[in-house]
């Protein structure tokens, strides 16, 4: 580390590198850019020292610098945020990302993982026994902000939210301090960890319950975008067996070899298959994908699980420039689907997906008091997106989805879910968290009264 170049006081900076294991990584050092950048580049901060952490020494001891220096303290875990709070300009980044190690104990269907892994980490790691849990469907997401947030992927039908499956963290608060919350032990942290984001504390790692999933028939099946297709997918969800996990895509057309080039680049919308059920029962599960509607193209076959969750990797890279709103909804109202037929035939590039994500099953035998995250009387999440190449292109398209949340936010329900919400939408917290949110800032009050964790969908103490 260039210490001369940081604007941190040098005698400052070497204490802090006396007491870590990890990189300092300052202005002027060669990595500096690289360890600066987050995965939305709509986020170009410079922040004054990148802390490349290796254990949990190393997190408590740039908490306490941070905390004592007064500096803000962004929180990297995989960097996937879209409001860009793994980062900061003139602060103290906190990157997890070498703290990747996990440990799966396949007889008490057990993985803990570190908190600076990816969902690829957790998938490749637990596939080999058999065993899977909910996770992000882009497999370059981190654990850290999903799972904190609340967590949903092609499982949760089935298993629950991420945040449901966590049986403990190890959690360094704003005092320094390194605890281990379970039911039992610090239950209230453990409670606010569920959903509350990471605003109260640093975890480390994480210890999941696992699932046994191995291999899904899994995959997209795509239709013109209309309004009886959608109908259609609805029921569907209504009357399914949980261990059919199907997201709804309403967008362009993907350049995929499966779907006839004439449909690249216009509207359609798909359904993304994953059958956990029995393969005996496949066929049936694809005739029923199939009855949604004129079948465009689809590529639909039987993948080890966490293949499913990386089909949508190459069509969102890192560098791209995101801006995103978040809306929940109880059914799918027809106003809903209206909109998504109006504003779908717009949608401003190809990887500008809405993602439809359904909620119920396991998510709602969870009740919304039980942990932080409150809406589990939502049957769908709804991820709304616009994803373009220059940032000049994103803040033009940001009355699209403005107008796109507007159209539906009379048939939605107040708030949505906080890992999709951009950074301007700190005003919905309190309606993300509902009646949770007193508890919340109690526990706040408790645990950071200085607010040291402040870059993120923020509890004010
Ligand atoms: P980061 O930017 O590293 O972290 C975001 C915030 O989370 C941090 O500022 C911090 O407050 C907190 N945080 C991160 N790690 C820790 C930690 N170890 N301890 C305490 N706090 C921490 N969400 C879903 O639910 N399901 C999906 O399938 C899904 N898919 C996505 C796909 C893409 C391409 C993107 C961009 C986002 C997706 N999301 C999804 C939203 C995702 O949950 C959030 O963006 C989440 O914040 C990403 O977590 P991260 O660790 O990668 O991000």
């Amino acid at each position: 580390m260039t210490t001369s170049t940081s604007p941190l006081d040098r005698r400052l900076l070497e204490r802090l590198a006396g007491a870590v294991r990890g990189e300092l990584v300052a202005p002027g050092d060669p990595d500096y850019d690289e360890a600066r950048r987050v995965y939305n580049a709509m986020h170009d901060k410079r922040p004054a020292l990148v802390v490349r952490a290796v254990d949990a020494g190393d997190v408590t001891a740039t908490v306490d610098f941070a905390r004592d220096e007064g500096l803000a303290l962004a929180v990297r875990g995989g960097g996937h945020g879209v409001p860009g709070h793994g980062t900061c300009d003139g602060g103290v980044v906190l990157d997890l990302g070498r703290m990747r190690g996990i440990r799966v104990d396949p007889d008490a269907r057990r993985a803990r993982v570190g908190g600076g892994c990816t969902w690829a980490d957790v998938d490749r790691a637990t596939h080999p026994f058999g065993l899977a849990t909910t996770g992000g469907i882009v497999s370059t997401t981190g654990v850290g902000g999903l799972t904190t947030g609340g967590g949903m992927g092609h499982l949760s039908r089935r298993c629950g939210l991420a945040c449901d499956n966590l049986v403990a963290v190890d959690l360094v608060t704003a005092d320094g301090a390194l605890l281990t919350c379970t039911d039992e032990r610090d239950a209230d942290l453990m409670w606010a960890v569920r959903g509350g984001g990471g605003n109260f504390g640093v975890v480390t790692s994480f210890s999941y319950r696992l699932h046994p999933v191995a291999h899904v028939l899994g995959g997209p099946t795509f239709y013109p975008l209309d309004a009886d297709v959608l109908r259609r997918y609805r029921e569907l969800i209504a009357e399914s067996d949980e261990r059919l996990g199907a997201l709804l895509v309403v967008g362009l057309g993907p350049p995929v070899p499966f779907l006839p080039e004439r449909w690249h680049g216009r509207p359609v919308c798909g359904v993304v298959t994953c059958w956990s059920g029995p393969e005996d029962e496949d066929d049936r599960v694809r005739d029923r994908i199939a009855s949604l509607g004129p079948v465009l193209g689809r590529h639909l076959e039987r993948m080890p699980y966490p293949v499913i969750n990386t089909l949508f990797d190459e069509l969102v890279p890192a560098g791209l420039f995101h801006y995103w709103k978040g809306a929940f909804a109880q059914g799918l109202p027809d106003g809903v689907l209206d909109a998504f037929v109006e504003y779908g035939a717009t949608t401003p590039s190809i990887p500008s997906v809405t993602v439809v994500f359904p909620v119920d099953g396991a998510c709602h035998r969870v009740g919304r008091r039980d942990t932080a995250f409150s809406y589990r009387d939502a049957d769908f999440s709804i991820a709304l997106s616009p994803t373009m190449t220059t940032r000049e292109d994103c803040e033009a398209q940001k009355d699209w989805v403005r107008g796109f949340h507007g159209a539906i936010a009379p048939h939605a329900m107040e708030g949505g879910y906080v890992n999709f919400m951009d950074g301007d939408d700190q005003d919905r917290v309190r309606a993300n968290y509902r009646d949770n949110h007193t508890r919340l800032t109690r526990l706040k009050r408790r645990h950071d009264p200085g607010n040291l964790f402040r870059l993120n969908h923020n509890i004010v103490p």
